[in-house]
């Protein structure tokens, strides 16, 4: 079978037509608007995508622990998907991204002016969601398990040096298994904790703590309720509906961040960030990111520093969360000191290309990356919408 994947932007809007009267009872509902993206699949690639759109959907899936598959999170008894995202159940704002699995006889017949175009499978997904099936179009070894990123140059392989007995609380299934599998295998100690334990944080000197944000506040309660030298050891899991508490918890202390789905070395980056918290300047208020100092090089290591601006979307932290989950584990994500959001990427010269084809294929055409201290910028952004 050969077919097509669709990727069409969505919107949450009151339907238009009808009386005054008629619209004030009519619910808002989600509106089709302009495809975003098209790929054309071959009959493998095909299955091979409907098995992933099936995986990421269902929590129950025993073959979803693939690296970088959304966590699919069942909606609670009694509430419907309708505003949430159908992998990850992140809360919708007004914008979502429509995704079409169709067979390619039915786009035939459809084109044919046959009957209503048959989908086999039609999901709405967040932004977050939305951009890990652009890198797997991109480049499927991410999920494959192949080469990863190879483009890149070799810094992004494991460089792990430092390891720490982990705490984890408020952690989806999944991130809590890769966390424990990747604190083991480092020949540490994995502890679930409760609410009620995080007062035992405070005699655990030998240890660090991965707390999950929520929509409520909680990781910022947590961390608010801690000594301020305890606080410097806990790392967030952000996912994209609970941006807000992890700001508001890295403004209280919390040492690093990483996003949701975990990997092993998204790990290994933050134990790296917490036993040596990259030189800044203070914090960001908006968004909690640290203020980066330039990036630091020396001639084994290469750093460079790229700026992103992303006219017309202000959401900053939403962005660096996506940065985060999508750079490699050791890079960092924070602000400049003039206030724009900036990633220290590790690689070769001549990879820095590669890493920025690569975040504006993740942020979208309308992103602006440049290069700190490069003449201009390396790609001028598509004056398309
Ligand atoms: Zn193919
Ligand atoms: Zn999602």
């Amino acid at each position: 079978m050969t077919g097509e994947l669709t990727f069409l932007r969505e919107r949450w809007l009151q339907p238009a037509g009808g009386s005054v009267m008629q619209r004030r009872i009519i619910m808002p509902e989600w509106n089709t608007g302009e495809t975003a993206f098209i790929a054309p699949l071959c009959s493998s690639c095909f299955d091979w995508a409907a098995h992933l759109a099936r995986i990421a959907s269902d929590a129950t899936a025993q073959d979803a622990n693939m690296l970088g598959v959304p966590v699919a999170v069942n909606a609670p008894p009694g509430h419907n998907r309708d505003r949430h995202c159908d992998y990850c159940y992140a809360e919708l704002g007004d914008e979502a991204i429509g995704l079409d699995l169709a067979p390619l006889r039915s786009l035939t017949s459809r084109q044919r002016g046959g009957v209503t175009r048959h989908v086999i499978r039609q999901q709405r997904l967040c932004r977050q969601c939305y951009t890990w099936w652009r890198t797997v179009i991109a480049d499927s070894s991410t999920v494959r398990g192949t080469s990863w990123r190879n483009g890149e140059g070799a810094l992004g392989g494991w460089r792990s040096t430092v390891a720490f007995n982990v705490c984890g609380l408020f952690l989806q299934p999944r991130d809590q298994g890769v966390l424990e599998q990747t604190v083991l295998s480092m020949g540490r100690t994995f502890t679930a904790s409760r609410p009620a334990d995080v007062r035992e944080w405070q005699r655990r000197e030998d240890a660090i703590f991965f707390v999950g944000c929520g929509k409520s506040g909680r990781a910022k309660t947590i961390c608010q309720g801690l000594a301020e030298d305890v606080r410097a050891r806990v790392v967030l899991v952000s996912r994209p509906d609970s941006v807000a508490d992890m700001a508001a918890a890295l403004n209280s202390g919390a040492g690093d961040f990483l996003a949701s789905p975990l990997s092993p070395q998204q790990v290994s980056g933050a134990f790296e960030r917490v036993a040596s918290p990259p030189a800044s300047l203070g914090r960001d208020a908006a968004t909690g990111l640290l203020l980066l100092d330039g990036p630091a090089s020396n001639s084994a290591d290469p750093v460079h520093g790229l700026t992103i601006r992303q006219p017309g979307d202000g959401d900053v932290a939403a962005t660096a969360v996506i940065l985060r989950r999508f750079l490699r584990g050791y890079d960092l994500v924070g602000m400049s000191a003039e206030g724009e959001l900036t990633a220290h990427v590790r690689c070769q010269p001549e990879a820095v290309l590669n890493v920025i084809q690569r975040l504006q294929l993740i942020l979208g055409e309308r992103a602006e990356i440049s290069e700190v201290g490069a003449e201009s910028a390396v790609l001028p952004s598509s004056v398309a919408a």
